[in-house]
């Protein structure tokens, strides 16, 4: 049996959920639905999850919030109606969404999670209501109930392990049963969210727990290309690669399938395969556990990423040094922050971050700590700092790959910070100047897929 998830834009009206209907409704495998809240209908339309988060600020600051509840309602009014669902189960969905302030909360960051987590909660109720309405035999399955348990952390939920044997009780259900993504509840009972974007990982973990053969993602793209879309005309649709070809793109910004989705459909050998709602009879790409490698092109994606920052420092005879690494790290841990990559040289060593995890301050206080620890004789930040990646697992059995890679982006000019081949054999890495990253990936497509 399948697992099938809709993401958003899938969702975002009556018209986009009659196709997802006839999409439940054209196999009677897809028996687990998991749905995102409803998406953006047009280029600058608002999430409902966004308008959630507008009305849990307004309502912390105590803001007047009656427009922004209308703006919800008529979201899920306009797919109700589109259905002739009955009024009486509507008007329960209204009033939930009127509501959400006279809960209790133990805090505004479990406040901010209920009113997040009602963006896929009521949705899942009303796809159930739909889908009964168009005689299907369905019902809306809540997190709690189905067993999914997870950490207390609102806004960035992890699951917890013990779940998975609650969710095999649900395994081979002949009912079609509608889950809402993106929330559990904590042990204590309150409502945490996944991070954003973050019902795929609910997919997942719903598929792993009852053991699916196949996890369908529905999203609104025929398939994940080989390049961003938007830098390439008509870039190769990549039909086939595996988990970890997609956790090393999704690190570089291919953002159509959460990377940590991965995790539960790699522990539980899921095979998923990304599909486009609006067009359901193409074939998608399936992300799976091993391929065969590819004859005709050694690279499956390039991508590239400006979130990066460096930090350089210099001391002569580094190398020789004991105990250096040690000190650095552990003022690095002192702080929280995690580091992406280290690539040394003899008296250099750079350490390359995830600049999300930066203030200012914090990279004047680094500075100033790695200083006084080891002394060295240059040290200093850099953010002009993009990772570019080229992936594929026939990268491993082809020579000359470096070589056309490097000369390509020499040919255009850009010069390379920093080259990383060193641990993945299906993936280079390059350090580059932000200004130069969208004319390296097209110099690297060029290369190696038009070529
Ligand atoms: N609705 C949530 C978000 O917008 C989760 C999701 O759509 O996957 O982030």
């Amino acid at each position: 049996m399948k697992v099938i998830k809709f993401g958003g834009s899938s969702l975002a009206s009556s018209t986009q959920l009659q196709k997802v209907l006839s999409i439940v409704e054209a196999d009677d495998q897809r028996r687990y639905v998991i749905v995102s809240a409803p998406g953006k209908r047009f280029d600058g339309d608002t999430k409902v999850t966004d308008l959630l988060i507008q009305y849990a600020r307004q309502t912390i600051h105590r803001q007047d919030a009656t427009a922004t509840v209308q703006a919800i309602i008529d979201r899920y009014a306009e797919i109700g109606h589109g259905f002739n669902v009955p009024e009486d189960q509507l008007t329960p969905i209204f009033d939930t969404i009127r509501n959400l302030p006279n809960q209790t909360y133990a805090d505004n960051t479990y406040l901010m999670a209920t009113f997040k987590a009602h963006g896929e909660r009521l949705n899942a109720q009303l796809v159930a209501a739909v889908f009964k309405q168009s005689g299907l035999n369905a019902r809306y399955l809540d997190p709690k109930d189905a067993g999914m348990v997870v950490t207390d952390v609102p806004d960035d939920a992890q699951i917890i392990d013990s779940s998975y044997t609650q969710l095999a009780q649900w395994a081979d259900s002949k009912q079609i049963l509608v889950i809402p993504g993106f929330f559990a509840y904590n042990r204590n009972g309150q409502i945490c969210t996944f991070s954003r974007g973050g019902s795929d990982i609910t997919g997942a973990i719903i598929a792993r727990g009852v053991h699916a053969d196949l996890y369908e993602n529905f999203t609104d793209v025929d398939a994940i290309y080989s390049v961003n879309p938007s830098l390439v005309d008509q870039p190769a649709a990549i039909s086939e690669m595996t988990f970890r070809e997609m956790r090393e793109l999704s690190y570089a910004g291919f953002s159509v399938f959460h990377d940590e989705a991965l995790i539960p459909a790699i522990q539980g050998n899921i095979t998923v395969n990304v599909k486009n709602t609006n067009h359901p009879t193409a074939p998608g790409t399936l992300i799976k556990s091993t391929r065969e490698p590819s004859s005709h092109y050694p690279v499956t994606g390039i991508a590239s990423s400006s979130s990066f920052c460096s930090l350089y420092l210099r001391k002569y005879l580094l190398n020789k040094e004991v105990g250096l690494g040690r000190k650095i790290l552990t003022i690095l841990e002192t702080h929280h922050i995690s580091y992406e990559h280290m690539p040394s040289g003899i008296d250099d060593l750079t350490i390359i971050f995830d600049e999300h995890q930066l203030t200012p301050e914090l990279e004047k206080t680094l500075v100033a700590e790695i200083s006084a620890a080891i002394n060295p004789d240059e040290i200093y930040f850099t953010h002009d700092y993009s990772i570019l990646m080229l992936v594929g697992e026939s990268m491993r059995n082809r020579v000359g790959i470096m070589s056309r890679a490097a000369t390509a982006l020499a040919d255009h000019n850009i010069k390379l910070i920093m080259v990383n081949q060193g641990a993945s054999e299906i993936s280079i890495m390059f350090g580059i100047h932000d200004r130069d990253a969208d004319q390296a990936v097209i110099a690297l497509y060029d290369e190696f897929f038009k070529k």
